[in-house]
């Protein structure tokens, strides 16, 4: 049959036998925002264009190229949310979580968009998790949320594979004089800068410094490095952070060339990097936009967060063969055909009820013994639940090993669940 439909470049379906890792991903997700004390959130996929422009920056890749821009039937312009700090401070002001004084750690996860060239680890729709912190200045909380994203990658085993990268972008002002100096510096070497670089020269300078044209190195090499034109306050505030990373047992490596994308950065800023998925190596990235929530409407409130592509961790545990088995059932209830389908159903209900935390398949559909065993050993389950007219009329029921050896037997219904325990026990 000839498919009319496709989905769209760069936006995957994710079916039941390739869903275990986000699964997984997904529980190691909560369980350690659970354990740092952090609240989910939840916001529209969907926001007024001008919030992310306010926000994200007119000269940034993302605004200028990346968005999925539409006039809803009004003609007002909307945007799907290409990333979700901005939301999420949106929804905290309109909300009032914000008030002076307040503190609010909260996490988020859900779909972005942006129109990129797809390849491994980079789609049009992606999957980020994200944790942000609002009201707290200075470097402990930057801490706190690295050892939260380090905890997740020792759950999920991939922590051998990734590299801490840290830099300070200093306050506003430090970065005022910085970009003074980088332009005059840039200027003097125009002629070596690409096309890019130069639309960037007026608009947003320090991102040159993150261009990979080899042609460019030498001269951003030797550019004027930010950390001479740092505050002592900057500086102190990126010494205490380097200081309890060194004291939480965390590895850092301080890379003066990480700036990040986004206009809203200030102080620190930090980058999970991998050497195992090609030209996607940032997994996990993130950093302080303090004036990120001023500028969105709330005064004197500070805010640090991260966020990571869940495709990019899912490739890294595939790659380190991480990612766990499709789950299987654990108990296949079949019937002979001289049991109705009502009561095979009835002991299939009767076997979730006993073993609630089991996955129970039932055979819908008949067909003689010998298929539905087939249908059995095809679905992987562990352990058959079979009745035929007699077990029916005396409530009992036979338990058959699929897996490995094991005599199957027959048992009245009530001590059907306690035998699955003792032989998976066994
Ligand atoms: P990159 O340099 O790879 O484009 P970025 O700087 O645009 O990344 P951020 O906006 O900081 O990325 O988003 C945080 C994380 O989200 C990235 O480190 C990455 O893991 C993930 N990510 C970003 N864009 C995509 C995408 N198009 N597809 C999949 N994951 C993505
Ligand atoms: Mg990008």
């Amino acid at each position: 049959m000839k498919t009319q439909f496709t989905r769209l470049r760069g936006m995957a379906d994710l079916l039941p036998a390739t869903i275990a890792p986000w699964q997984r991903l997904e529980a190691a997700v909560g369980h350690a925002m659970r354990a740092y004390g952090y609240g989910e959130m939840r916001t529209p996929l969907i926001e007024r264009t001008s919030l992310f422009q306010r926000s994200i920056g007119e000269a940034t890749d993302i605004v200028e190229k990346e968005m999925y821009t539409f006039s809803d039937r009004k003609g007002e312009s909307m945007s799907l949310r290409p990333e979700n700090t901005a939301g999420c401070v949106r929804a905290a002001i309109e909300n009032g979580m914000l008030q002076p004084g307040s503190v609010n750690r909260v996490w988020y996860t859900g779909p972005m968009f942006r129109y990129e060239r797809p390849q491994l680890g980079r789609q049009r729709q992606f999957f980020q998790v994200g944790a942000e912190v609002y009201g707290l200045a200075g470097p402990a909380v930057e801490a706190e949320l690295i050892l939260l994203s380090a905890r997740l990658w020792r759950e999920l085993d991939i922590m051998d594979a990734l590299t801490l990268e840290i830099n300070t972008l200093g306050d506003p002002d430090d970065r005022a004089r910085y970009r003074e100096k980088l332009v005059a510096y840039f200027n003097e070497h125009k002629s070596i800068l690409d096309e890019d670089s130069l639309r960037r020269l007026d608009r947003n300078p320090l991102r040159i410094l993150d261009s990979k044209n080899p042609a460019m190195q030498d001269m951003i090499n030797a550019a004027p490095s930010l950390k001479d034109s740092l505050s002592d306050e900057s500086r102190g505030h990126f010494a205490l952070l380097c200081e309890l990373l060194e004291a939480s047992g965390i590895k850092a490596t301080i890379n003066p060339r990480l700036v990040r994308g986004l206009d809203y950065y200030s102080h620190t800023v930090f980058e999970w990097t991998t050497t195992e998925l090609g030209s996607q190596s940032a997994v996990c990235a993130g950093g302080r936009y303090d004036g990120l929530l001023e500028q969105l409407g709330a005064k004197n409130m500070p805010g640090v967060g991260w966020a990571f592509g869940m495709e990019r961790v899912i490739a890294l545990m595939d790659k380190l063969g991480k990612t766990a088995a499709p789950s299987a059932p654990d108990v296949f209830v079949m019937g002979t055909d001289e049991v109705s389908a009502a009561d095979s159903l009835a002991l299939a209900e009767y076997i979730r009820q006993q073993l609630p935390n089991a996955s129970v398949l039932h055979n819908t559909g008949g067909g003689s013994m010998k298929s539905q065993f087939r249908k059995a050993d095809k679905s992987g389950a562990a352990f058959a639940a079979i009745i035929g007219g007699d077990e029916l009329a005396k409530g009992l029921v036979t338990l058959k090993p699929l897996l490995g050896g094991g005599e199957q037997q027959t048992l009245p219904r009530t001590e059907f669940a306690e035998a699955v325990q003792n032989r998976i026990n066994e």
